[in-house]
């Protein structure tokens, strides 16, 4: 049912940062199980470029090791593995030197869409864009791929996009949020614009509220240092919430192309009200006897940075007017999962009595784990003794509607590799959305620090912090449970 694989373009892959973390454990199985898919054409050519001294063998190695451990395709048949790894090549390149750079030009085939991968640090973006045109390894139709973060801020998501606009078209640039790549987030945009159900009711009018969900088992890990200097607010709202929240809430574009679905995300982000700090719950997760906590983990004992955030906040336009979006996302929560749920109102009038109770529908869409779609709806509870109602789930898992081909389904980064080289911008985001996600975000951190305002513990394993659930308590309202 799924496995309609379209084979792309022959391709040069360069991947800045190959020998990393993220190289390791998504880009390169990703791409190993498209090749076992037969999406990438047999001589596209994948080239690792870091500064340690590896050589095609040592990175072959590297390469070959990563994809046994962090899972390639199920169905590959035997033998799969080596022939991917012929397509593997690596050169030293040092991206503040010149060490390399014409080795790896002379790598490069000139008939063949070329695309260069950075999965460095963001202070090495500017310097590999100039030496990519200064060394003419780049041409007007290469493209580049750029991680997260964008920016620090608005100012320095400012001076990103101007350095990289030196010396790239905005349409050679793929700024990746992988949650654009998921499965159910595209889904999302099929059930919005493939049905007439749904739209119809996709307003202030019908939409009590909407709830967006990130959250996380794990600490801060070894990102300590970096996290410390981004909090919740930065790493995880500023980017992801933010994309969750304009498919959600943009007008239907007129055509699914890059261009016409960014410009109906551009105006939700525009349309945000400021966040009035009342409206907003921070919290650190806090140490048991068990393991450390926040502070610990990111070696500060005074730490102000935020582990958790919730917020609320409003979009002024003809559709949303009245309706609040509840974001929340943290580390150490008592269970993984994102989810947006859409919280219908409730039926005008009950022509049941108060007896029966009032229920209202949500659509819960999960984005992990397991990811599909649930509605709940309404119905008489069975048996006698009167009209009694009842929620029960409609549930959809796609694992389960798909079967066996669900294993088939890229991944995040997979699909959105592949549409680096069909030269589909469509997921990724463009300059001046990342710009105007910044202008919304920063004054909200800037409160924060003007007030000196210090995070609320919260314990390892709950749902955040009491300000949290009495955000929505205040408002009548209740989150929806983050599953252990
Ligand atoms: P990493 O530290 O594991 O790897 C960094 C890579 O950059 C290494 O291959 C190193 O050799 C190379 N490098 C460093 N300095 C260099 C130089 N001067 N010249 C050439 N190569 C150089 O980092 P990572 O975790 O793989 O992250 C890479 C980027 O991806 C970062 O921007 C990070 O924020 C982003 N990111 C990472 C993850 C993740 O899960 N690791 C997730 C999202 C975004």
């Amino acid at each position: 049912m799924v496995s309609r694989v379209i084979p792309v373009e022959n391709f040069d892959l360069v991947i800045f940062g190959g020998t990393g973390d993220l190289a390791r454990r998504k880009i390169l199985p990703g791409l190993f199980r498209r090749y076992c898919a037969g999406q990438i054409p047999e001589n596209a050519q994948i080239i690792g470029a870091a500064r340690s001294d590896e050589g095609d063998e040592g990175f072959r190695k590297i390469v070959g090791d990563a994809i046994r451990e962090f899972g390639g395709g199920r169905h590959c048949e035997d033998g799969t593995l080596d022939n991917f790894l012929e397509r593997i090549l690596y050169v030293r390149v040092d991206a503040m030197g010149d060490d390399g750079w014409l080795e790896l030009k002379d790598r490069l085939r000139s008939d063949v869409v070329k695309a260069f991968y950075f999965s460095v640090g963001p202070s090495l973006f500017g310097a590999l864009a100039e030496r990519l045109r200064g060394f003419g390894l780049a041409d007007d139709d290469s493209r580049v791929v750029v991680e997260k973060p964008f920016g620090h801020d608005l100012e320095t998501a400012r001076a990103l996009n101007k350095t990289l606009a030196q010396h790239f078209d905005e349409h050679q640039i793929y700024r990746i949020d992988h949650y654009l790549g998921k499965e159910t987030v595209q889904n999302l945009m099929a059930v919005r614009f493939g049905n007439m159900l749904f739209e119809p009711l996709w307003n202030a009018q019908y939409v009590d509220h909407i709830q967006i969900t990130v959250a996380e088992t794990v600490d801060v890990g070894g990102r300590g240092g970096y996290y410390d200097k981004s909090g919740a607010m930065r790493d995880m709202v500023q980017n992801h919430l933010m994309q969750l929240l304009c498919l959600i809430a943009m007008e239907p574009p007129a055509r699914f192309e890059p261009d016409a679905v960014r410009d109906e995300k551009l105006k939700v982000i525009r349309a945000l009200d400021p966040v009035d700090y009342h409206h907003i719950a921070r919290g650190q997760y806090s140490a048991d006897e068990h393991q450390p906590g926040y502070r610990a983990h990111v070696g500060d004992p005074r730490s102000k940075t935020e582990s958790f955030v919730a917020l609320k906040c409003h979009i002024s336009n003809w559709r949303w007017a009245g309706t609040p979006f509840y974001l929340r996302t943290g580390k150490k929560l008592r269970g993984r999962g994102s989810e947006i749920a859409v919280v219908f109102k409730d039926a005008p009038h009950s022509i049941f009595g108060d007896e029966a109770g009032r229920h209202s529908n949500v659509l819960a869409i999960r984005l992990q784990p397991d990811e599909g779609m649930t509605l709940d709806v309404t119905i008489k509870e069975p048996g006698p003794g009167g009209m009694r109602l009842l929620d029960v789930p409609l549930d959809m898992s796609f694992a389960e509607a798909l079967g066996d081909d669900a294993d088939e389904v890229p991944d995040a980064y997979e699909r959105l590799i592949m549409d680096v080289i069909r030269g589909n911008q469509t997921l990724f985001m463009r300059g001046d959305e990342v710009e105007a996600a910044w202008a919304w975000t920063d004054p909200i951190i800037e409160g924060w620090n003007r007030r000196g305002e210090v995070p609320k513990p919260y314990d390892a394993g709950s749902s955040g912090p009491e300000d949290a659930l009495m955000l929505m308590h205040r408002d009548g309202r209740k989150w929806r449970e983050i599953k252990a």
